[in-house]
């Protein structure tokens, strides 16, 4: 792994303040299968969010470093696209075998640039990992149709080809579970690939490029770029990228959907998230109570799949003191912190917010349940930390209603109903995940049935498709057609070519006639 980080190799990092003592290496761009120092102009500090410690610099990408990545990309992938798919797939098998390998080192890199706990960051890695399973066995997802005798002697088929070279742009949230729900995907389909990762947690992916390139990747089918906003412009105006795999907040998302889609690109756009638990009054108690405490404080609330409004229809109050009591017992820490349960937020300013939304709420009438803030972690008084925080009596007109706070706050509303609670769920904006708690299979069924949001618990808090469906945000939270990983992520990643084909023997050749004709 030395290669990717200059001197200082990940894994002989320590957690502390005596890394700094190697100081701050710049990352590499991945162009064309070597790793090349880029001639940046400007470079973006990469932090531990438990200390501040400065861990690595990104480039902002040059152009010419980024149009070279691209050609090189479109060279790959004109004999990659043309390479056995058992071979293609094979090479997945390889990563796979690789990941599990160096589980421990990406999830500690995973742990010090974004911060989760490392249970957390080895589940980040872990959901990735099934994804390069599905992705070894993608070949059945990728078959085309046929219809024989359109016409006499003539069959018509389909067949799935892929698109050329394909882009993926990252958030820093799941620093390794979002490459991994992308690159699989194309690359297997038969794509090249240019990966830009989340500017603030870019290891993972660089040592994920490097495992790819260790499994027997050919040079130049995965490129990584780094940078901001101006490599995502460019990302969205090359001609030659066909398509663009988004995962992030709203701004960029739409932002991306719309410039991208104006050059000609399919692009799927995977956004901000209210992920509301309904809780019945005959939910079961204990159940309940861990369910959400782990899915709106867990990973400090930094999940497009957070629990991070929870409905109690019937009132709160028999709720109130049980799931304060278990918030309070998570403990907040560094995430390499034996028992850790939540760790920082990404950044100072995101802590600022987070702070900013919780006064909101109760300047704006919310009742302060659970209070996070100014919390002390002994050893990192220059963490990003905030504890879980609890607002009841939210309205939807607040601020920290109608807006993502990602941080371990979890709003509270009431309603009378099960229908007046689904009407509230229905009228927010987002419609990525949610999650009802009860005993009864009726008010499940109708739940299911009546709730406008694409991914749906049922006593499961977190209910993120495993790989062989498709990770299927709805309303705010996605623009697109076809979501990711899965069959419908295949479909994104090719195109359909339909071919007529008039195999008929040569003495039936005389009568040939067009399809359509014979009437
Ligand atoms: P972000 O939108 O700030 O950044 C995501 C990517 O977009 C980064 O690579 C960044 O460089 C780029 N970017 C950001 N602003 C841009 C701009 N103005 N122009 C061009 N590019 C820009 O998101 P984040 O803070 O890294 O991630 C957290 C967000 O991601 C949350 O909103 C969360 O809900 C969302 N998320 C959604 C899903 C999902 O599947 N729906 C999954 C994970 C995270």
């Amino acid at each position: 792994r030395a290669r990717l980080f200059g001197a200082a190799s990940v894994s002989s990092r320590t957690f502390t303040a005596s890394s700094a003592q190697h100081g701050p290496s710049n990352l590499r761009n991945l162009i064309g299968g070597e790793l090349r120092e880029s001639q940046a102009t400007d470079w973006i500090d990469v932090t531990n969010p438990a200390t501040q410690e400065v861990i690595s610099r990104v480039p902002q990408t040059t152009a010419a470093e980024f149009d070279q990545a691209v050609e090189n990309a479109q060279e790959a992938f004109l004999s990659w696209r043309n390479v056995a798919i058992p071979q293609r797939q094979r090479v997945m098998f390889r990563l796979q075998e690789l990941i599990r390998q160096h589980t421990d080192e990406l999830a500690a890199n995973i742990t010090l640039e974004q911060g989760k706990t490392l249970a957390d960051a080895r589940g980040d890695v872990f959901r990735g990992l099934e994804v390069v399973e599905y992705a070894s066995g993608m070949a059945r997802d990728m078959m085309g149709e046929l219809v024989e005798n359109v016409a006499s002697g003539l069959d018509t088929y389909s067949i799935r080809q892929p698109l050329g070279v394909c882009a993926g742009i990252c958030p820093f949230n799941f620093p390794a579970m979002v490459p991994l729900w992308m690159l699989p995907v194309a690359i297997t389909a038969g794509n090249s690939f240019i990966l830009k990762p989340s500017e603030k947690d870019p290891g993972a992916a660089m040592m994920l490029a490097e495992l790819c390139l260790e499994a027997g990747l050919p040079k130049g089918v995965l490129n990584v770029v780094h940078g901001t906003n101006e490599t995502v412009n460019r990302i969205c105006d090359h001609p030659d990228i066909k398509a663009i795999s988004f995962v992030g907040s709203d701004g960029a998302g739409r932002y991306i959907y719309e410039r991208g889609g104006k050059h000609g690109k399919r692009v799927q756009s995977n956004m901000g998230a209210k992920n509301h638990a309904i809780v019945m009054p005959d939910a079961n108690r204990e159940a309940t109570i861990n369910a959400l405490a782990g899915a709106a404080f867990g990973a400090a609330g930094q999940r497009c799949m957070a629990i991070s409004a929870a409905v109690f229809v019937g009132g709160m109050d028999s709720w109130k003191q049980g799931l304060k009591a278990k918030a309070e017992g998570l403990k907040v820490a560094a995430g390499h912190e034996e028992g850790a349960d939540v760790g920082p937020l990404i950044s100072p300013e995101s802590k600022q917010r987070v702070e900013g939304l919780i006064q909101s709420g109760i300047d704006q009438g919310a009742e302060l349940v659970l209070d996070g803030r100014g919390v002390q972690v002994p050893g990192y008084e220059r963490g990003n930390f905030v504890g879980p925080t609890m607002l009841n009596k939210v309205k939807a007109d607040m601020d920290c209603y109608h807006q993502e706070i990602f941080g371990p706050v979890l709003v509270c509303l009431e309603a009378e109903t099960l229908d007046k609670a689904i009407a509230i769920v229905n009228a927010e904006q987002h419609g990525n995940g949610t999650a009802i708690f009860t005993q009864s299979g009726a008010a499940a069924r109708k739940y299911q049935n009546e709730i406008d949001v694409g991914m749906v618990g049922i006593n499961v808090p977190i209910p993120v498709p495993l790989p062989f469906f498709s990770f299927s945000g709805w309303r705010g939270s996605f623009a697109g057609d076809l979501p990711m990983y899965g069959k419908q992520g295949a479909a994104f990643f090719t195109r359909t070519k339909t071919v007529t084909a008039n195999w008929k023997a040569a003495d039936d050749q005389a009568g040939m006639r067009a399809p359509g004709l014979d009437s």
